[in-house]
């Protein structure tokens, strides 16, 4: 696979290991952004929503999305934010699911999610559970009580990756539905949501896809459930007919349905000229060249950092495009790297992690990446003040 580093713009001397949380900013993007500002919301104003097709974009840039994770055209939309959308599928596969009260999810899920489900499980007020259980012991709790089994497919701080495909059917077996969130999947692994018969899959498009901070999250639902999925946030633009200013809610076709109010048309615009760098690769390539820079740095660490230890699967097939590592100082260590430009990030209690992102990140990279860590490690340069007061965020 040839590099795509043009199409991004990154600064100088940085090696960008944290395309895993934010992407870089696309070259186009600026551009594309200032087109909708000047052209589309200076030059027409309130038309540019049918003249610039503003109207349509949620759907149309979903079907894009859609190629990337397998769904076919017509089954994604575009809005809110990943924990918005994670409250959406939740509350519609319950009620899918309406004689059952246990929802499954596990300790390598993103605390949103969790926070989410908590919240609306509370909400619901209808003696729901939400069992959370480690990782690996999914498969032994899905019983014919489950109602939902909601997991991330690749684990935040550790890169595990789960088998979407075995734990979808095993919650069908079980009469349950499941809900896979790919946060750190979509444009980091292949994704194949309609062979895995994912009953939702959510995701949001700021980190591998590189749409920008607080890019517009993305919504799956089955074709098998679409028209019978409820909204339980059931705004406006979800409505059948949102022009015609009903008093009462009726829902839209399909996957229409799962939008709900005004959509970011700006960061859409932005989100657009990202995906038509995804447009020219292939992700078997982006997965084989990831496996490769992952391996890579796992080897280099482990013989020149013998202190930091793996955090991550060995097993390159069970692992997303992340690689992590533990060291109580992690914080500090990370804070060292970041002066010196290399950056990734930490998540408490002691996770120092990586992405591998292939359209920008080569083998040079993950070289320099790794001297400059062997130099923080052998100086003990982290081991400063300046290294260990907490940010806002990490
Ligand atoms: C990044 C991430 C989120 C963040 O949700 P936002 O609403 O976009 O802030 C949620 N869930 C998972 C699994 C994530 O990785």
């Amino acid at each position: 696979m040839s590099s795509m580093r043009d199409f991004f713009h990154l600064p100088e001397g940085m090696i960008y290991l944290d395309g895993n949380s934010l992407g870089p900013l696309p070259a186009a993007a600026a551009d594309a952004a200032s087109k909708v500002i000047v052209d589309e919301w200076g030059a027409q104003l309130i038309k540019g929503w049918n003249t610039a097709g503003w109207y349509r974009q949620p759907g149309q840039v979903g079907d894009r999305i859609g190629r990337l994770i397998g769904a076919p055209a017509g089954t994604v939309v575009m809005g809110d934010t990943l924990s918005i959308k994670v409250h959406q599928a939740l509350a519609s596969a319950l009620e899918l699911r309406k004689q059952r009260r246990v929802v499954i999810s596990d300790t390598g899920n993103f605390p949103s999610d969790l926070y989410i489900a908590q919240g609306l499980l509370k909400s619901l007020d209808r003696g729901y559970v939400l069992k959370v259980v480690d990782p690996e012991d999914v498969e032994a709790a899905i019983d014919e009580t489950v109602a939902v089994v909601m997991l991330t497919e690749v684990d935040y701080r550790t890169g595990r990756l789960h088998d979407m495909k075995a734990l979808t059917r095993k919650a069908h077996q079980a009469g349950a539905l499941a809900i896979w969130d790919l946060a750190h999947s979509a444009g980091a692994i292949p994704v194949d949501v309609s062979s895995a018969k994912a009953d939702f899959a959510v995701g949001c498009t700021y980190k591998y896809l590189n749409g920008g901070p607080g890019a517009p999250a993305f919504i799956y639902v089955s074709p098998e459930h679409a028209d019978e999925a409820r909204p339980a946030l059931s705004g406006w633009m979800g409505h059948a007919q949102p022009f015609a200013f009903d008093l009462d809610y009726r829902a839209g076709v399909g996957i229409e349905r799962m939008r709900v109010g005004t959509p970011p048309v700006i960061a859409l615009s932005i989100l657009s000229a990202a995906l038509d760098v995804w447009d020219r690769v292939d992700m078997g390539e982006v997965r084989a060249k990831s496996i490769a820079l992952s391996d890579l740095f796992i080897r280099e660490v482990e013989s020149r950092c013998p202190d930091l230890s793996l955090a991550s699967p060995r097993d390159s097939s069970k692992r997303g495009s992340q690689v992590s590592f533990r060291h109580p100082e992690g914080y500090g260590i990370m804070q060292a790297l970041i002066a010196r430009d290399v950056i990734g990030d930490f998540r408490a209690p002691d996770v120092l992690r990586f992405g591998f992102t292939p359209l920008y990140i080569d083998e040079g990279d993950v070289m320099r990446s790794v001297d400059v860590l062997e130099q923080i490690m052998v100086s003990r340069s982290w081991d400063s003040p300046r290294f260990k007061s907490k940010m806002d965020v990490t």
